[in-house]
């Protein structure tokens, strides 16, 4: 049956490929293809882990103290049976045959499957078997992840196809930016999910690694089948699952365009960002791992606008990095990079990106009333004293081999400021004794909170840049959580409030003579780069494959052709209006003057 879902659009392009749904099992599970030589091997350890199970289950039901529930055994006994049961070994193994799927993923597939069909029991009874499969799967997970590494990490494979070189669309209820992580050397092509806003860091992962997405689609996870026929139009929001033929050779056809137009802007690559009246403008990447320089550097970026350390401090089983394993993926960014700037900015955990079930921070995160508005970013930094010095002097350290600078997450009080800075004194000095070498970096804040951008002057003279976070100042000035889609409608970046303090921050720190660019998604967003350049920025830091497009309009903009309209919005009786008119001429359309009233 065809049918559509709506959702948000987070990250261009048309993706159509076979359903596969993420189990919601507790237990991570890796997704990779098996060589067709080891299928064998594969079947192998699914065995092997049923056996292990049903000696683990036979020697807990021996071992059953005499006044013990009689629920227990018979629960015991269920899961046995369970086990003893062909059917789930069978289907289990015909998908790693038929689709060479690893054992996990092969289970948890299998486990969506007989989930959907205990779910549409009659029966009370039955239908609540299904938890008992649950933890029958979980059990079988735990016990293929201790015989096998395998389960730690999603084997790396070019996106794309499965056996039947069909690609595949990852459907999930969510998908944390830990995980998201994992995507960067996966098979998908696509992923749809239940929850997220535009700007939650899922989404931001998605466009960074330009794979269409669609989150905040509700009901996804649950109607989307196994093996579904899915297209994901990341431009529209849409996905259409069990397209006819006709829709089908439509997105067809739309990514063959899609293709062609990639083709034709990486052409740009080399041209400099000059607009028609000849300003030249800096475009620079965002990256979340040091493999992405590359990228940023095949793009034509000038340098690393934003590195988001904090990827560097997920997926580690609540181990922190140290301080020289984090100098050498600083340095990996620096020495790609070739000389061109590389802003490092400091950990900035917490909110939707959480550090690993097992770290302080987690702990603490889990009791967090609101993390957006807890301790998250520079404020958790500055508790943790020792690990904030190490990665400034691991950044430091890095500096040695290219053009480093610091930039400082989420500063809300001058405080704040000052107690980095002297931390950066301090990690210097430390250095200075270790006789490691750095060189002077420049140290930049972030103006992400409402606070941050009213204060501005007092910030600007304790530093050499600033850095325009829009993804949380739009969520602090609106008080929105950008990762909520029941709240995605109200994230407005056209919002008057949010344009002003844009405005007001490029403007005052130009005047002040202190370099500031913008690193949140409205840079990489082509809707936005006339009204940012008609604010006077020249600075615009995005996901690499976001800079060709914002460029050719660079290239097609003159950068005062929206001042007037700038300043006639924040001047009038109302800026909702002013800001109508500036959004309409920013898209090429000019609103009607509005009739006086009579
Ligand atoms: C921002 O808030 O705009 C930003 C760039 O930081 P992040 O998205 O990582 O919070
Ligand atoms: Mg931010």
């Amino acid at each position: 049956m065809s049918f559509q879902l709506f959702g948000l659009p987070v990250s261009r392009g048309v993706a159509i490929g076979r359903a596969v749904l993420v189990s919601s099992s507790r237990i991570d599970v890796a997704h990779y293809f098996v060589p067709v030589a080891d299928v064998g091997h594969e079947i192998g350890r699914l065995r092997a882990a049923r056996n292990a199970v049903v000696d683990e289950l036979t020697a807990l039901q021996a071992d059953l103290p005499d006044d013990a529930p009689a629920e227990l055994s018979a629960l015991l006994d269920v899961h046995l049976m369970l086990l003893n049961d062909e059917s789930l070994e069978l289907a289990t193994k015909q998908w790693i045959e038929e689709r060479c799927y690893n054992a996990e993923w092969a289970l948890s597939a299998q486990f969506e499957v007989l989930a959907r069909q205990f779910d549409e029991m009659e029966d009370d009874y039955l239908r609540e078997r299904k938890a008992d499969v649950e933890q029958v799967v979980e059990r079988l997970l735990r016990a293929m992840a201790r015989g096998s590494p395998a389960l730690i990490d999603v084997a790396a494979k070019p996106a794309g196809a499965d056996a039947h070189n069909e690609p595949l669309v990852l459907v999930a209820n969510d998908i944390a930016p830990a995980d998201m992580l994992h995507f960067k050397r996966t098979v998908f092509a696509g992923f749809v999910t239940d929850v997220g806003g535009t700007t939650s860091h899922t989404a931001i992962v998605a466009r960074s690694l330009d794979i269409p997405a669609v989150v905040g689609a509700r009901e996804g996870s649950r109607v989307i089948r196994q093996d579904d026929l899915v297209v994901i139009d990341g431009d529209a929001g849409l996905v259409i699952v069990n397209p006819s033929d006709i829709v089908l050779e439509e997105y067809r056809f739309r990514q063959r365009q899609r293709d062609v137009e990639r083709q034709r802007l990486s052409r740009l690559r080399n041209t400099p960002a000059v607009t028609l009246d000849g300003e030249s403008v800096e475009m620079l990447a965002n990256i979340e791992l040091p493999g992405d320089a590359a990228a940023a550097v095949a793009a034509g970026a000038v340098g690393v606008g934003l590195y988001r350390s904090e990827f560097l401090f997920m997926n580690r089983a609540g181990e922190l990095p140290g301080e020289d394993e984090q100098f050498e993926a600083y340095r990996a960014v620096v020495q790609t990079m070739n000389g061109m700037p590389v802003t490092i900015r400091t950990v900035d955990v917490g909110a939707d990106k959480p550090l690993d079930r097992m770290s302080i921070n987690e702990l603490r995160h889990e009791h967090a009333l609101n993390p957006a508005l807890g301790l998250r970013a520079i404020r958790w930094s500055l508790s943790e004293p020792a690990m904030f010095r190490q990665q400034i002097r691991a950044i430091l350290r890095a500096s040695a081999f290219g053009k480093v600078k610091l930039l400082v997450p989420m500063l809300a009080h001058v405080g704040e400021a000052r107690q980095t800075l002297e931390a950066i004194a301090r990690a210097k000095q430390q250095l200075i004794d270790a006789g490691k070498p750095f060189t002077d970096v420049e140290v930049g804040a972030m103006i992400e909170v409402p606070a941050a951008a009213l204060v501005l002057p007092s910030l600007l003279k304790l530093f050499d840049f600033v850095s325009l976070g829009t993804n949380d100042l739009i969520q602090y000035t609106l008080a929105i959580d950008r990762g909520d889609e029941s709240v995605a409608h109200l994230y407005d970046p056209w919002h008057p409030a949010v344009l002003q303090l844009i405005e007001s921050v490029i403007r005052q720190a130009r005047k002040a003579g202190k370099a500031v660019s913008v690193c949140g998604e409205m840079a990489g967003d082509a809707a936005f780069t006339e009204v940012l350049l008609a604010m006077g920025l020249r600075s615009f830091s995005m996901h690499p494959s976001q800079i060709a497009s914002v460029k050719q309009i660079i290239l097609r903009a003159n950068s005062k052709r929206l001042l007037p309209l700038i300043e006639g919005a924040f001047r009038s009786d109302d800026v909702w209006v002013g800001c109508d008119r500036l959004r309409a001429a920013a898209a090429g359309r000019t609103l009607p003057e509005l009739q006086p009233a009579a």
